[in-house]
C-alpha cells in the first residue's frame, strides 16, 4: 500500500547525509527529546545507544511536516522500537516518562554541568559525579587537581555558558582576519562549523585557515597566537602541531573523528561593543595582562567587566587538503559520522578531514572543492546551511 502523502516519509534516506537537514524545523517537540536520551546514553558510555537516538531525531528534522501520528512514521528509517516508544508517548501523553525523569535526574544535570566545563569530558565528569561533586564551584571548593585547559574553563566558566551570537562571531572573524594577514598576507580564512551552516548562536566559533602556496601554512599557527597574544586578546590557546603524514598514516581511519591539522583551541577576550557593554568603566580596571594563567581559577565576572569570554578553534590545513578540511570541520557532527559511516559501508572508501582513501582502487581520490567530494563518493551535494542533522 502507497497512500499519498507518505511520499516523503517513503523516500526518506537512511544516511544523513543522502538528506537535507534544514536548521529550522518542524519536530523539536520530538527531537528535542531523543536527543536528552542521546545525551543521556552518551553519559553511561553507550555510544551505539546515543547514535541510535541521535539517528531517529535526525529523521525526524528532515521531514517537511509536524508528525502528529505514529502513521506519518510508518516508511520511515532509523527509528528502533525504543525511539518509536518514546515518540509515542508524547505523542499522546505531550511527554514521555523517561525523558523527564531522565532530563530530573541528578546525574544528568550533574553531567550536563561538568561536561559544560572546557577541557572536562565524559569520563572526568563521572569520575567526579562518583566522587560528590556537582558544580564547577565544587572542583574549587575541594581543590582538584585541574590541568590548564579545565582551569580556564572553571575561570571563565559563566562566559562560556553563554552562547556566541552570529554578531559576536563577526566581530571574532576580523580579529582572526587581521591576525592571519599580519603575519601571512594571501592567506585564506574561512568561518566553519554551526556559523557556516546558518546557525545563529554556537558554543564557539571555528575557523579554518590556509595559503594558496603550499608549505606556505607551515608553522602558521605560533604566528597567529603570537600576533593576537600581543594585542592581548587571547585569554588562552593550546596549540598542537600538525601530525598528518599521509604515507605514514595509510588510509584515513574510519573510527577516529580527530584529525592532525595545527590546531589551536582557545579563549578569546572579546571586548563588548558601546552598544552592548552596560558598565562600560569598569572595563578598564580589568586588564588581560594582570596575571592571566599564572593564578588558580579565581573566578571571572562578566557581569562586572566591559569584555567576554569566547572560545575560538583556529585550524590550519595544506592547500591541497582545504576540501576535506572544510568538509570535515563544517558538520554536524551527525553529518560527518555519517557521510563517514557512508563512505566505508557502501563505497569501500574511507573519509577523513584530510583526504579520501578508495580501497577498491587503492589510490587516494583528490578534490579541489567540497562538491568534487560528495561525487566521489557518489552522493548529492548537500549545501552547509542543509546539513544541520
Ligand atoms: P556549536 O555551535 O555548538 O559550536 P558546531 O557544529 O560548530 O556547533 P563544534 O564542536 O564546534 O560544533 O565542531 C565543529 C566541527 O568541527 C564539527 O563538524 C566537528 O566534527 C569538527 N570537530 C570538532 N572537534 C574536532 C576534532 N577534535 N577533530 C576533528 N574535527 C573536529
Ligand atoms: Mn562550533
Ligand atoms: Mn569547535
Amino acid at each position: 500500500p502507497k497512500p499519498n502523502g507518505d511520499s516523503t516519509a517513503m523516500l526518506m534516506k537512511s544516511y544523513a547525509c543522502q538528506r537535507r537537514t534544514p536548521l529550522k524545523h518542524h519536530n523539536s517537540f520530538l527531537t528535542e527529546a531523543l536527543e536528552i536520551l542521546a545525551q543521556n546514553a552518551e553519559y553511561n558510555d553507550n555510544e551505539g545507544r546515543s547514535v541510535a537516538f541521535r539517528r531517529a531525531a535526525s529523521v525526524l528534522k528532515a521531514l517537511p511536516r509536524r508528525v502528529r501520528s505514529m502513521q506519518d512514521l510508518r516508511w520511515l528509517p532509523c527509528l528502533g522500537d525504543h525511539s518509536q516508544r518514546v515518540i509515542k508517548e508524547i505523542l499522546e501523553d505531550g511527554s514521555s516518562r523517561e525523558v523527564e525523569s531522565t532530563r530530573q535526574s541528578e546525574q544528568y544535570q550533574v553531567m550536563k554541568a561538568l561536561t559544560g566545563i572546557f577541557g572536562v569530558g565524559v569520563r572526568t565528569a563521572d569520575r567526579w559525579f562518583r566522587e560528590g561533586l556537582r558544580s564547577p564551584d565544587d572542583l574549587i571548593r575541594t581543590g582538584q587537581q585541574l590541568n590548564r585547559e579545565q582551569q580556564a574553563g572553571v575561570q571563565y566558566y559563566d562566559d562560556l555558558q553563554k552562547p556566541v551570537t552570529k554578531a559576536e562571531a563577526d566581530v571574532i572573524s576580523d580579529m582572526v582576519e587581521k591576525a592571519v594577514h599580519a603575519v601571512l598576507p594571501g592567506a585564506e580564512i574561512q568561518l566553519m562549523g554551526g556559523f557556516r551552516r546558518g546557525k545563529e548562536v554556537g558554543h564557539d566559533v571555528d575557523f579554518l585557515i590556509t595559503h594558496p602556496e603550499e608549505g606556505k601554512e607551515e608553522g602558521l599557527m605560533p604566528k597567529i597566537t603570537n600576533w593576537l597574544k600581543e594585542q592581548g586578546l587571547l585569554l588562552y590557546q593550546k596549540t598542537t602541531r600538525n601530525s598528518y603524514l599521509e604515507k605514514m598514516d595509510g588510509p584515513a581511519r574510519a573510527s577516529s573523528n580527530m584529525d592532525r591539522f595545527e590546531r589551536c583551541f582557545s579563549i578569546f577576550k572579546l571586548q563588548k561593543s558601546a552598544a552592548s557593554c552596560k558598565s562600560s568603566s569598569a572595563a578598564s580596571a580589568e586588564d588581560v595582562s594582570t596575571g592571566r594563567e599564572s593564578e588558580g581559577p579565581a573566578e571571572h565576572h562578566p557581569e562586572a567587566s566591559g569584555w567576554r569570554a569566547v572560545r575560538v578553534d583556529l585550524v590550519v590545513s595544506p592547500y591541497s587538503q582545504f576540501a576535506f578540511a572544510t568538509l570535515g570541520w563544517t558538520g554536524s557532527k551527525l553529518f560527518e559520522r555519517e557521510l563517514r559511516r557512508w563512505a566505508g559501508q557502501e563505497k569501500h572508501m574511507s573519509l577523513s578531514s584530510h583526504a579520501l582513501y578508495d580501497s577498491k582502487q587503492n589510490l587516494y581520490l583528490r578534490a579541489k572543492t567540497e562538491e568534487e567530494i560528495f561525487a566521489h563518493l557518489g552522493l548529492e551535494f548537500i549545501p552547509p546551511s542543509e546539513r544541520n542533522a
